[in-house]
């Protein structure tokens, strides 16, 4: 994904956040779905299978596997919040699964699931949320990632990827 896209998601999350008053973290996703009209259930699907949307008649349905980790659950509705935004384009259906790479045929298929999940990262982590905690904190230290994958309410593994595309950390 190029520079320009990734930094149009970060420019149109952080402008969602101050639309609907977010400022601070945990991101409350599900009162950025409640703001899209998104409607959102939390069901028993097949345990690969994060969320499906639906997409019809220009509404949005987002069902999400409700044995997943809480934290899960947050990405994977922040992932259909970037559908939604990013390739809502007449009648579709998202059946999102965690290892999705090697699933889908097309590369138009993939293009929109790296999309999502770049948006989904700028949304839970902003760029700006992190910018006041790591100046505040005076840097990140390894401990660090865990406390502000505690504090957004996101995985370690989600932070983690986050730091290193801002920047902060190295990747290993
Ligand atoms: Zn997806």
């Amino acid at each position: 994904m190029s520079a320009k896209v990734s930094e149009r998601f970060e420019q149109r999350a952080i402008k969602l956040l101050r639309e609907y008053r977010i400022t601070t973290p945990p991101v409350d996703v599900s009162a950025v779905a409640r703001a899209l009209k998104i409607s959102v259930s939390y069901e028993r699907l097949d345990n690969d299978v994060s969320g499906v949307l639906l997409l019809e008649n220009a509404t949005a349905k987002v069902a999400i596997n409700e044995s997943h980790h809480r934290n899960r659950q947050r990405f994977t509705l922040a992932h259909e919040i970037g559908h939604v935004l990013l390739h809502a384009e007449g009648d579709r259906v998202f059946v999102d699964r965690r290892f999705f790479r090697n699933e889908w045929s097309s590369s138009g298929e993939l293009r929109e699931e790296i999309e999502a999940n770049a948006f989904a990262a700028s949304l839970l982590m902003p760029r700006t949320f992190l910018e006041q905690c790591v100046e505040a904190e005076g840097g990140i230290t390894d401990i660090d990632v865990f406390r502000l994958a505690t504090r957004f309410e996101v995985s370690e593994q989600a932070m983690t990827l986050r730091l290193v595309k801002l920047n902060y950390i190295q990747p290993d």
